[in-house]
């Protein structure tokens, strides 16, 4: 059995849109976004520039980072399974 499916859109994550990204864990849906931010970036989406620069600025201060990723990780736990 495989664990259940959560959605949380590029804006839930400090992104600018609502692109959907679904996962089994909060790690899956950051992922899926480092992904989304780093294809906007190369597309020279400016709009997803300033969410870009947080995230690289995350994996480069993890301990300050910890607070966001834990809000995430909440959020992801306390959405409902669709
Ligand atoms: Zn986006």
């Amino acid at each position: 059995m495989t664990a259940p499916t959560k959605t949380m859109t590029c804006r839930d994550l400090g992104g600018p849109c609502d692109l959907e990204h679904e996962g089994t864990t909060a790690d899956e849906v950051i992922n899926a976004q480092d992904r989304h931010l780093k294809e906007a970036e190369r597309a020279g989406d400016a709009g997803h520039q300033e969410a870009r620069d947080a995230m690289k600025g995350r994996w480069r201060h993890p301990k300050r980072s910890l607070d966001w990723y834990n809000g995430v990780k909440r959020a992801f736990a306390e959405r409902p399974v669709r």
